[in-house]
């Protein structure tokens, strides 16, 4: 009753919670009556007692109904019509079981309390009341699958609670009295009330009804308070009423601040919630984007890909001597300008193609044992001609048979890009040396926490380095021992502070509309995703500026063969795979 009280006034003009407060009213009344009605031995008595209660019970699930009908908001709209036929009907049904034996026949006094004779319209009591409790189950049952979040949860605890009581409820007062004719287990059914009071308790608790959170403690607190005054007036001597009234003083006293902190987290906790809600819409919302995007950029440059071969091989076949002739030098000078681009924007599309692939975990990965030996030995012959232009050796001491297990296409890919950086960036003649060799995997977690910790320790910015587009599964360590293969040039080299960024996309050092190393950002992020679709561990160092990079990767060894193929079976396949985008062949050479 207190309960119901504080809800409504704590927003009197709120028809939730003046419904709610009504409602709680009407169960409290009708505890009353009902321990009353087991406590006088006199049978007229006993006998209104009960035809109200039958009034009570009608009051008590029409209240219910309505409540489920308005909280947490209304769903499905009554007519006006159906409304007034069912106020009627309760009313008309209400007056006939308090005036007329035609419900509640007679009252027999058993031993256990008053048993009740039903009368011949007892029926419509009941069907009244199965009709309002199973429209009130149903509508919750509506408002559960139809609500989200929140209200989701609001409207679940009391669906919880509300079935209980009803269902005990229809049992005991309903089913075994009609088929035993006997009233003796329907105090089960009043009882039941509280399930329900436990269910609202824990949806206000679980939910954001934190202003009934207040009420409960307040309640609670009165209780205790109430509880205590009521004993200084039991006390057997002066001084255990003084003791009682201190004790009570000093618990008034805390419940003070009892309440005045529970407002106060209550308050930050909602403030909380808000803002947990505003970042959660806000993260979907970028998610959403952000898939639309990689999408987006998937599409075009699938698209684009088609038109800028073309223009790059026809442009090819112009410049051919042999195909097409053009006697202006300087037609021919714009020309090769021109076909230059067309490479450039080639190189940059299939990049993209790649990036959007693996972002979307579409990228097709067939692994197998691969002579990783063969594998460098056979990417050096195709780099050879690009390093002999830039003066530049290439040297693989292969002393070893090294055995991984990957994908060859992808393993090319990754040493392509790293040589092909080493030819890039290197100004003078010079040497670029490829060692390989084993580590315990230890070393290589070693060397990754240094590298990951200083990338942290960093500006914000910079923490994209390490947001990886392969799942966090597929990245693991495998077995005891890794192979390394380094890279090393003596070209520009990097300034100390670049190194975290590096493997960022798009990232660049320096001023990167200088044409002397054309480049699209791209290459060190595909890179480093095809070695974590590997199991592997990529990272770059240089002594500075000018004294040559060293790039250096991990692969698991052949040996973990089937650890490797047990952990990709977690990883669900996304589908539509797509092999690795090459450049055209002229493009390629760049
Ligand atoms: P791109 O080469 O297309 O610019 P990458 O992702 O391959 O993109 O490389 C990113 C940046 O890292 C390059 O722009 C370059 O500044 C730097 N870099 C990569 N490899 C080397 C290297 N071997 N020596 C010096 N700088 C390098």
């Amino acid at each position: 009753m207190l309960f119901g009280l504080r809800v409504y006034f704590v927003d009197k003009n709120n028809q939730i919670n003046k419904i709610f407060g009504l409602f709680s009213a009407s169960v409290a009344i009708w505890l009353i009556f009902d321990f009353l009605a087991y406590q006088t031995n006199l049978a007229d008595i006993q006998l209104l007692i009960n035809r109200l209660i039958i009034a009570l019970v009608l009051n008590f699930i029409f209240l219910l109904t309505w409540f489920v009908d308005i909280f947490p908001r209304p769903l499905i709209k009554i007519p006006k019509i159906i409304k007034y036929i069912v106020c009627f009907s309760l009313i008309l049904v209400s007056i006939v079981a308090i005036l007329t034996n035609r419900i509640v026949k007679s009252v027999s006094i058993e031993d256990w309390g008053s048993n009740i004779t039903t009368g011949k319209l007892f029926y419509i009591f009941a069907i009244l009341a199965t009709i309002m409790a199973v429209y009130a189950i149903f509508i919750l049952i509506y408002k559960f699958i139809k609500f989200k979040d929140l209200e989701k949860k609001q409207v679940k605890y009391v669906l919880y609670g509300i079935s209980l009581l009803l269902i005990l409820n229809a049992i005991f007062n309903m089913i075994v009295p009609v088929l035993t004719n006997n009233f003796e287990f329907g105090r089960f059914g009043t009882y039941s009330t509280i399930f329900f009071i436990v269910f609202i308790a824990y949806a206000i608790l679980k939910t954001r009804l934190f202003n009934l959170k207040v009420i409960v403690t307040e309640t609670a607190v009165v209780i205790i308070n109430v509880i205590l005054a009521v004993q200084i007036f039991t006390s057997q001597t002066i001084s255990e009423g003084l003791l009682r009234t201190l004790f009570l003083v000093l618990v008034i006293y805390g419940s003070y601040l009892l309440l005045g902190s529970v407002k106060r987290e209550i308050k930050f906790r909602e403030e909380l919630q808000v803002m947990t809600e505003q970042l959660a819409h806000a993260n979907g919302h970028l998610k959403e984007l952000d898939k639309m995007k990689t999408e987006f950029v998937s599409l075009a440059s699938h698209e684009l890909l088609t038109p800028v071969s073309a223009i790059e091989g026809y442009l090819s076949m112009m410049l051919d001597e042999k195909l097409a002739r053009i006697d202006d030098p300087k037609a021919i000078h714009y020309m090769d300008r021109v076909y230059a681009s067309a490479k450039r924007l080639a190189r940059l599309v299939t990049d993209m193609l790649n990036v959007s692939r693996i972002e979307e975990g579409r990228l097709l990965v067939e692994k197998k044992e691969v002579s990783l030996t063969g594998v460098i030995t056979q990417t050096i012959d195709e780099l050879k001609f690009k390093a002999e232009e830039k003066k530049q050796k290439i040297i693989f001491a292969n002393a070893n048979h090294w055995e991984t297990f990957g994908d060859t296409d992808k393993i090319k890919e990754i040493i392509i890009n790293l040589v092909g950086n080493s030819i890039k960036y290197s100004k003078e003649p010079g040497e670029i040396q490829i060692l390989v060799e084993t580590v315990p995997t230890e070393q290589v977690n070693e060397t990754w926490n240094k590298v990951e910790g200083a990338i942290k320790d960093g500006p914000l910015d910079d923490q994209e380095a390490i947001k990886s587009a392969v799942d966090e599964k597929l990245k693991r360590l495998v077995g005891p021992r890794q192979i390394l293969v380094h890279v090393k040039d003596q070209g520009i080299g990097i300034p100390r502070e670049e190194l975290p960024r590096l493997f960022k996309k798009f990232h660049r050092v320096g001023d990167y509309t200088t044409a002397e190393s054309q480049g699209t950002g791209l290459g060190l992020y595909i890179t480093r995703a095809l070695v974590e679709l590997h199991h592997g561990r990529v990272w770059a160092d240089s002594e500075g500026q000018g004294r040559g990079s060293v790039f250096t990767f991990s692969l698991p060894e052949a040996t973990v063969q089937k650890e490797i193929q047990e952990l990709e079976a977690q990883v669900p396949n996304k589908g539509d795979m797509k092999p690795l985008a090459r450049p055209t062949k002229q493009a390629e050479e760049l």
